[in-house]
């Protein structure tokens, strides 16, 4: 059959509550044109992160009811630990309340003044754990990647011959080599499995660990069988098993691909760095059987861990961003290719050509489609990256508005609501106007900023 469905039913369901244009509108101004600012309730369509936004499955819910609250020893932790190993076999597995807490453990031990991390491209978490030890995080992405009409069928792929000369010439400073599957920052574009084990080799031709952030390990593994030659015919499973087989380490959010609401790890095979990890980890999360999360949450991630690698819930995860972008493109709006795995990026600087990127075209958009359609989205662009530290601004390499989507939560007629936002939007773009920022924090403003409209 051509039509990718769904493949589950629903059982429970949260209700939309539903706005209308010019409540929007109202609403838009009360929190100063930042999306942040607003009650979910009074959003139609979420699309701001894929992060932690899952729906759980039955099967999760009843694990949830059998978690154990022992405070040492829970079964619920071994039977986490298991479900992790069975995928990822590293000897120790340290669970975290979230992604970036396991890194904030992994580098208070592996950062510190002048060393260096590469990577293909660190998120920002990743990034502003490495440097808040003093270090510096270096982005070494393949060439073909930066450029977003490129079709390459894997632009999550580090530039190998930028990572062997940063070794040559530095391998002193670098503590470790680290690989984001998928790339998040970069779009949610994949690696491809030849590029992990080839970047692994560099990292232990210098005797340096290679740790993976596996936040979209499944998505990624399904890219891997979908694109790279000679993996067709492999299951989803022994091809993580593939990925993580050569790398000695790992970070991990549950919130993204183990279908959780909140959670995370930092499984490693070295016996030192995982003593000075739980020592750590006692001081700032909690005991080595739960980390920062209670029992159930641990059954939660168990039992998601082993619904994520199923084909038929990839396939459809992977064509929905694809459904999307498709259609989206037969209009005329500017996206990203090819679509990445958790999210359609739209090119907002192309699409509103009329505003600067110093007005906001990524934040104008974003802006606009939760007004037409109380969509929210998210601005990736001037208005995240362009402050300095100074205080003076400059415009971002790119302006995008970033639709992710939440795991097993919309239907594909949430989907083509979306493309109908889109459609309408099409029509009036040249209407749209820019916007200045009035009050804004010295740092990280994109969360808390106050935006005014142009005339
Ligand atoms: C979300 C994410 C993190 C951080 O995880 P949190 O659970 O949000 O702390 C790290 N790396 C990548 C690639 C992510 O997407």
């Amino acid at each position: 059959m051509k039509t990718i469905i769904e493949p589950f039913r629903i059982k429970a369901v949260e209700p939309i509550r539903m706005t209308t244009r010019e409540q929007r509108r109202a609403l838009l101004q009360g929190v100063h044109y930042n999306l942040f600012g607003l009650h979910s309730d009074d959003v139609i369509i979420d699309l701001l992160t894929d992060s932690g936004t899952s729906a759980m499955s039955a099967a999760q819910w009843g694990a949830v009811m059998r978690g154990d609250e022992s405070y040492a020893g829970s079964p619920s932790f071994y039977e986490f630990e298991s479900a992790v190993r069975e995928l990822m076999p590293f000897r120790h597995v340290i669970p975290t309340h979230q992604g970036r807490a396991a890194e904030a453990i992994l580098f208070s031990i592996l950062g510190g003044t002048g060393r260096i991390v590469p990577s293909n491209t660190h998120f920002d978490t990743t990034r502003g754990n490495i440097e808040a030890t003093g270090a510096s995080a270096v982005d070494l992405l393949l060439e073909a990647a930066r450029d977003p009409e490129s079709l390459h069928p894997f632009k999550g792929n580090m530039d190998l011959a930028a990572l062997e000369a940063l070794l040559a010439s530095s391998h002193e400073q670098v503590p470790v080599v680290m690989m984001t599957v998928t790339n998040n920052a970069g779009g949610g574009q994949p690696v491809s499995l030849e590029n992990i084990q080839a970047a692994a080799a560099i990292a232990h031709r210098y005797g340096k660990p290679f740790f993976i952030d596996g936040c979209r390990f499944a998505e990624n593994a399904w890219f891997i069988k979908s694109r790279e030659p000679g993996q067709q015919d492999r299951a989803i499973p022994d091809i993580v098993r593939d990925m993580f087989a050569v790398a000695d380490g790992m970070t991990m959010s549950a919130k993204k691909d183990a279908f959780a609401n909140i959670g995370g790890w930092l499984a490693l095979n070295d016996d030192a760095i995982a003593a000075a990890a739980r020592n750590r980890l006692i001081l700032t999360e909690g005991f080595p059987t739960y980390g920062g999360l209670a029992g159930r949450d641990l059954m939660a991630i168990a039992a998601g861990l082993r619904e994520i690698v199923d084909e038929n819930y990839l396939r459809y995860r992977v064509r929905t961003n694809e459904y999307i972008g498709e259609r989206l493109l037969r209009l005329g709006v500017p996206i990203v290719r090819p679509v990445g795995g958790h999210a359609v990026f739209v090119d907002a600087r192309r699409f509103l050509p009329h505003i600067p990127p110093l007005q906001y075209p990524g934040q104008a958009l974003a802006v606009a489609l939760y007004e037409l359609g109380g969509v929210r989205s998210c601005e990736i662009g001037t208005v995240m990256f362009g402050l300095r530290p100074d205080g003076t601004e400059q415009a971002a390499s790119i302006d995008l508005v970033r639709l992710a989507m939440p795991r097993r939560v919309y239907t594909q007629s949430h989907a083509d609501y979306v493309v109908e936002v889109f459609e309408e939007l099409a029509r009036s773009r040249d209407s749209l106007r820019g916007y200045r920022i009035v009050k804004q924090p010295a740092q990280l403003r994109h969360f808390t900023a106050q935006f005014e409209p142009l005339a």
